[in-house]
């Protein structure tokens, strides 16, 4: 870890000067870039697979499908849109500004900075950062100390995959992205909780520099009593279960009429003793909580609350077991703050569509999810509500859609990324008019008469 503050400055002076010498602009540049992003991730997969294992003893399979693949499969689908992203894009000329031609010529920022949080740390880090290449910029990584193997892993490999003068990674905690807070930034991307996200934005204000605020929230789940039961709860599981429930899109709680509750926990009990056995401690597939003062956090959770599926724990392996909580009190800390991790409240209604107004009441969420087959009310969630990213039928699958934009809305962040618009998050859209000199009426010009005005008028 480097810890002399002076060098953040001089490293990143050292990678501003970099981007000025224009190298990073070209497709050629990007695309070796992205090529030998994607050669690291591919040789060294077995590398990282053991660090997320280390750090949060995610399953081989866990960490191909959300970190290692998911990547891959971001680059693939850059790599092969690239060219096209970066062409001009033209756009129409009225008749008083013609002849000419109009277009928005998309140029990159400059040096970025890339703020990643612990719960993906290897996704969190390079997903923006495939965005940032593609767009031409030169970066500054930042990894979350709390997953350490991560951060160390990729602080070794990124200087031997990546070119060493237009992308630097720095490990650190707090006095570290103080110190690189300072520093003037082209674009701040950012990863993580809420409170922190106004310390990065108030650091950016200094220089002017615009931000994207990736965060989270409580993200409800609602389950109409018209859905097919069974494939929403193996969907909820895998929604609120893969990574011990320390996802930013996790359902947080699950809102179900109460006369349709018991029905509802009868097959999530049976169904998560399917997917993970009567030892869930034993399942290799089932992840820890990063560190003990996240365990103490969710334990505390617990205290006062009706648990009726699970609630066992173990501090020296950092085990939560999935937890399920029914009807808690909608004052409790469990309620009132983003779980982010395996316990599950589920909150009951009289009627489904009292869960609207509930969830209205609250900040807005990051995603929000919708069992139903019921088309009306499917229409009044989509219609009645505000989150991020809105899921019917399904949990965070709407993830693996590169066209689909990721990002909050309110306290759940700003700005988003994935696919094409990653590219244009980092990427100022230059417009340019070319005029041509053939035609130079004198309509604009004085002496103005009664006559150019009205004809100026009809054609404005
Ligand atoms: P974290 O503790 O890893 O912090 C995130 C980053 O902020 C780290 O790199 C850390 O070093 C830095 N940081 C911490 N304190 C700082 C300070 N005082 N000044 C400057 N930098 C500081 O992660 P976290 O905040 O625990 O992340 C969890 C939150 O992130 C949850 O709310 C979750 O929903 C959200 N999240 C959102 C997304 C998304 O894509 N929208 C993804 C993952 C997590």
């Amino acid at each position: 870890m480097h810890t002399d503050l002076n060098y953040i400055a001089e490293q990143v002076a050292h990678i501003r000067a970099h981007f000025n010498s224009a190298v990073t602009r070209p497709y050629k540049w990007r695309l070796k870039q992205l090529t030998q992003l994607r050669k690291m991730l591919v040789e060294q997969e077995p590398a990282f697979k053991q660090a997320l294992a280390a750090d949060l003893a995610k399953s081989e399979y866990e960490a191909w499908t959300t970190e290692i693949g998911f990547t891959i499969s971001e680059l693939d689908h850059t790599l092969k849109k690239l060219k096209k992203w970066m062409k001009p894009r033209k756009v129409s000329t009225p008749i008083i500004a013609q002849p000419a031609s109009s277009y928005q010529l998309p140029e990159p920022l400059g040096t970025v900075l890339i703020i990643g949080a612990w719960n993906y740390p290897i996704q969190l880090i390079l997903g923006p950062l495939i965005s940032a290449i593609a767009a031409g910029n030169c970066a500054v990584l930042k990894p979350s100390e709390l997953a350490p193997a991560s951060a160390n892993l990729l602080a070794k490999l990124v200087p031997k995959y990546l070119c060493n003068e237009s992308f630097w990674i720095l490990q650190g905690a707090v006095a570290e992205t103080t110190e690189l807070l300072k520093q003037e930034f082209d674009h701040i991307m950012y990863t993580g909780g809420e409170g922190v996200a106004k310390i990065v934005m108030r650091a950016a204000a200094q220089h002017l520099t615009p931000v994207t605020l990736e965060l989270g929230g409580k993200s409800p789940c609602i389950v109409d009593k018209n859905c097919d039961l069974d494939v929403t709860v193996s969907r909820i599981i895998w929604n609120k279960w893969t990574n011990a429930g320390q996802t930013c899109v996790a359902p947080d709680y699950v809102l179900i009429e109460k006369s349709h509750s018991q029905d509802f926990l009868q097959v999530l009990q049976s169904r998560l003793v399917e997917f993970y056995g009567e030892n869930i401690r034993q399942n290799k597939d089932y992840g820890r909580i990063i560190n003990n003062r996240h365990l103490t956090r969710l334990i505390h959770y617990l205290e006062g609350q009706n648990v009726v599926i699970g609630g066992e724990f173990d501090t020296q392996q950092k085990y939560l077991a999935p937890t399920v909580i029914l009807d808690p009190p909608l004052n409790s800390p469990l309620m009132l703050e983003e779980i982010f991790g395996p316990i599950l409240p589920i909150v009951t209604v009289d009627n489904i569509e009292q869960s609207i107004a509930f969830i209205n009441r609250r900040p807005k969420p990051l995603a929000l999810y919708v069992y139903t087959k019921n088309k009306k009310f499917e229409q009044q969630v989509l219609n009645f509500t505000s989150s991020g990213n809105t899921c019917i039928n399904d949990g965070m699958m709407f993830m693996t859609n590169p066209n689909l934009p990721f990002g909050g809305v309110g306290n759940s962040g700003m700005g988003s990324y994935h696919g094409k618009t990653g590219f244009n998050t980092f990427s100022h859209l230059k417009t340019v008019m070319k005029r041509s000199t053939l035609l130079d009426p004198s309509l604009r010009y004085p002496p103005f008469t009664k006559m150019k005005l009205n004809l100026i008028k009809k054609l404005l």
